[in-house]
């Protein structure tokens, strides 16, 4: 067998994708490898990109990372799912946790019960059958103990990115500041051989890594990989990001508020509160996008805010040549459901699940591809699923949203759940059903039929389960501390 080919790997960029490429590729094949991270202070990092879900604590494990340690570091606070706040109709909220909904059977799904249940006048909202809907809409916590809850993190991006650098540095990786001029590539072959910095630095390797953002340096600049536009499903393109005080106790869970022309998001960290306003230019102005951001902010704003433009779509190939984009560089789904950094880390998973030996070979790239592919498919489908579902009145994007012709995968989704109320996750789905479900309804689809299973139950045990189920969530949930109190248990960052 011949030895490990693949030795000299070259991160280029170190916003959150580049460092944790690094730090993932060290603590888990550091032996083998010699790991170069190549960025540029100058440029900075995107700097957004701080709500996550609840493949950041997986990963986490598999990295070894403390989870008291990055809380620490990074002034998380903890995510139980997404307040959708106005979509549907103005004046409405749901709640999209990282929850399971009831009890489901082999046969049929629990929300079959709970439409007839709903229908009998027994049942109200699904929310209080799931336990993590509860814990958010009441604000109570806990990382451990009896009531064990899926959870994810809000977290401070700047922060994380330097935890992830101390970690990663110290267990080898090597950083060069400066500025990538020149991507160097083999004149046959047209496999990156170099980065050449614009101080004439040459940083040679043999498994080259695009993290350089929106810019996408290597996969697009130098290898020519087309970008697929979906802004045509997906019609945001800007944001207005912007910090702010404190001004409450920080909800386990983010805000997604509705607003005339996309929505605005509020994540709360320890120290400090993430905000921005997501929209369409097209629908909207920069001036008005700023006035509304700025009518809306509560607490002294930390940092001015920043104008981000970015386009909804992918890289049909990530993996070219010997070069892998990943983050940004490989493509962008707006942050509604707080997707992007899970990608990282799923793209990142799969890495080091086929990391190759003695070459890039074709079938692995090939099967990468593929497997990014159709999860990002499954995922811009979600996320169109919420702009799609809506019934404001008033406002030109909400209606060309309800207009828009949608993915045919996404077509027979919405029917099959309007139809009989089924609802499925394929293997490359993120989203569970659970998730499906709670936005479906909350986005107001309402099934015409539910499974025929669901009348078999006499309608005095379908009373009690449902009394139980509530009553064992509500009693859980009692028991658990408020979410500022298991967070006191977590240092704040210096
Ligand atoms: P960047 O942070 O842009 O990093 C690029 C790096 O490349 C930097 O270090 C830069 O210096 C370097 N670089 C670029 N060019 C050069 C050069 N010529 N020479 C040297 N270095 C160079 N994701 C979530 O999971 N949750 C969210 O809530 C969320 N919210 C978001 C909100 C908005 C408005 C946007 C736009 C994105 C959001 N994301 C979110 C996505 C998330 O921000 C990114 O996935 C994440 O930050 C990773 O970015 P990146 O590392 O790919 O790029």
């Amino acid at each position: 067998m011949d030895g490990q080919k693949i030795k000299r790997i070259v991160i280029a960029g170190g916003g959150t994708a580049g460092w944790i490429a690094a730090y993932a590729l060290v603590n888990q094949l550091g032996g083998l490898l010699d790991i170069t991270l190549v960025e540029s202070d100058e440029i900075g990092t995107v700097g957004v990109g701080e709500s996550t879900i609840p493949t950041a604590r997986t990963f986490h494990e598999y990295m070894g990372i403390d989870e008291a340690d990055f809380v620490r570091a990074t002034g998380s606070t903890f995510k139980l799912g997404i307040s959708f706040e106005d979509w549907a109709r103005e004046g409405d909220r749901y709640i999209h946790s990282f929850g399971a909904i009831g009890r489901s059977t082999w046969m049929v799904d629990f929300h079959h019960f709970w439409l007839r249940a709903h229908e009998l006048g027994i049942a109200q909202d699904i929310g209080p059958y799931c336990l993590e809907h509860e814990a958010a809409a009441q604000g109570r916590f806990a990382a451990s103990g009896n009531v064990p809850l899926n959870y994810a993190y809000h977290l401070d991006a700047g922060l994380y990115g330097r935890y992830l650098r101390g970690l990663a540095e110290a267990a080898g990786v090597r950083r060069v500041e400066g500025k990538i001029g020149e991507v160097r590539q083999n004149g046959e072959t047209g496999d990156i051989e170099a980065l050449v910095l614009e101080d004439g630095q040459v940083v040679e390797g043999d498994l080259f890594i695009d993290c350089t953002g929106f810019r996408a340096l290597l996969i697009d600049k130098a290898l020519g990989c087309k970008f697929e536009d979906w802004s045509k499903w997906l019609p945001t393109d800007s944001a207005l990001a912007v910090q702010t005080r404190q001004v409450e106790s920080p909800r386990p869970y983010t805000r997604a508020m509705a607003h005339e022309a996309g929505w605005r998001w509020k994540i709360p960290l320890q120290h400090r509160v993430g905000n921005g306003l997501v929209y369409s230019s097209a629908h909207m102005s920069d001036e008005r996008a700023r006035e509304l951001l700025n009518e809306k902010l509560e607490g002294d704003v930390l940092i001015e805010p920043r104008l981000i433009r970015f386009k909804a779509g992918q890289r049909p190939q990530v993996w070219v040549k010997n070069c892998i984009a990943l983050g940004l560089s490989s493509g962008f789904i707006e942050p509604l459901e707080s997707t992007s950094i899970h990608l990282i880390m799923i793209a990142v998973t799969r890495l080091l699940q086929v990391f190759p030996s003695r070459g890039v070979s074709p079938a692995i790239s090939e099967r990468f591809n593929e497997q990014a592919n159709r999860e990002i498919e499954a995922i811009r489908d979600f996320i169109v699923l919420h702009y799609h579902l809506n019934e404001r009145e008033g406002s030109d994007f909400w209606r060309d949203c309800r207009d828009l012709d949608i993915p045919d995968t996404l077509k027979q989704r919405i029917a099959l759940f309007r139809d009989a109320a089924h609802v499925y996750q394929d293997t490359h789905d993120l989203f569970r059903i659970d998730s499906w479900v709670q936005v479906m309804l909350g986005q107001r689809l309402q099934p015409l039929s539910y499974h025929p299973a669901a009348r078999l139950m006499p309608e005095t045990q379908m009373k009690e389960a449902l009394a139980n189920l509530q009553g064992n969530i509500a009693r859980a949930v009692a028991s658990l501390p408020a979410h500022e109190d298991a967070l006191r248990s977590f240092a704040s960052p210096a």
